[in-house]
């Protein structure tokens, strides 16, 4: 066994990051079967004396299905007013859900640029630790109404978000549930032969750069924005793993050691991990 790997089964505090495909229908109505179940994996976490944070994407689906809308939102307005309105059936879920599973949620509606400003960093951070102190299980997103980065086309979906979260509270692991396994060399939405790849030693290296100046995807989207939160996972030196959210058990599996997803591996970890993973 690594001493990374060794350093993610044992994480005390582990950020869980879930995308609104994972926990909606394509609808946007939310898929209590999934969140059910992911929130019985953090609730068992927790209860076995680990750390955790959910960061949730979803509220603007909820909000559309909520308000009957077939189209999408156009429109930045309507996009944060329809995550007002998602929101607090998001949190009314989860909270449901945690509770039957004998943990208490709190909601923490944040935005990227607290880590900025040296008063809110440190406010956003005392809150943090003090709700884990108190064995809560903090439930975050953007908040949209006034800031819209992780709402607009191509910034996030909260990836971003989560491994500022992570940095800030200085977790021991971020984990992304996504719609696919994890990284592939190329997107195999629109490659069949695209492979997946396990590890990446060192996110700003030249495959990365490379591949997002190409023409395959690779950069595009989701993936995109998740490796923008894997750098800043690297310099923060924390490990990050993108998983298939499909089965929350998948997390698990994570912490088990085994290897499954793609695992970003932090800057000062990659040479000592290099010849063992
Ligand atoms: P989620 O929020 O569930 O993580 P995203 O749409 O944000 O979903 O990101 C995952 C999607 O990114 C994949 O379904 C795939 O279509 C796309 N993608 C683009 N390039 C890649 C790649 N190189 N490897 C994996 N997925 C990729």
């Amino acid at each position: 066994m690594t001493e990374l790997k060794k350093k993610i089964m044992d994480a005390q505090t582990i950020v869980v990051k879930v995308g609104t495909s994972t926990i909606t229908h394509a609808n946007g109505s939310m898929d209590f079967h999934l969140m059910e179940k992911l929130v019985r994996v953090l609730a068992d976490l927790r209860s076995d004396g680990r750390n955790i944070v959910l960061v949730t994407s979803g509220a603007i689906g909820v909000g559309r299905f909520r308000m009957s809308m077939s189209e999408r939102p156009g429109s930045l307005p309507e996009k944060q007013a329809l995550a007002s309105i998602g929101q607090i059936s998001l949190m009314y879920i989860y909270s449901k859900f945690f509770n039957e599973y004998d943990q208490i949620a709190s909601q923490v509606l944040i935005t990227r640029d607290v880590v900025d400003d040296e008063i809110k960093k440190r406010n956003t951070h005392n809150t943090f630790c003090t709700l884990l102190d108190y064995g809560v299980i903090p439930i975050v997103n953007e908040n949209d109404t006034v800031a819209t980065e992780e709402i607009e086309p191509y910034f996030g979906d909260n990836d971003t978000l989560s491994a500022v979260v992570a940095e800030l509270i200085d977790a021991d692991l971020l984990i992304l549930l996504s719609d696919i396994e994890g990284l592939y060399d190329k997107n195999p939405k629109l490659y069949e032969d695209a492979k997946l790849i396990p590890v990446i030693y060192d996110v700003c290296d030249q495959v990365i750069n490379g591949a997002e100046d190409t023409d395959n995807d690779f950069g595009t989207g989701g993936m995109k924005t998740k490796i923008e939160a894997a750098k800043v996972c690297s310099k923060a030196g924390i490990p990050m793993v993108i998983i298939n959210g499909d089965d929350p058990d998948h997390i698990y599996e994570i912490l088990e050691g085994e290897d499954i997803g793609t695992l970003f591996v932090p800057r000062g970890e990659y040479a000592r991990v290099l010849d063992n993973i």
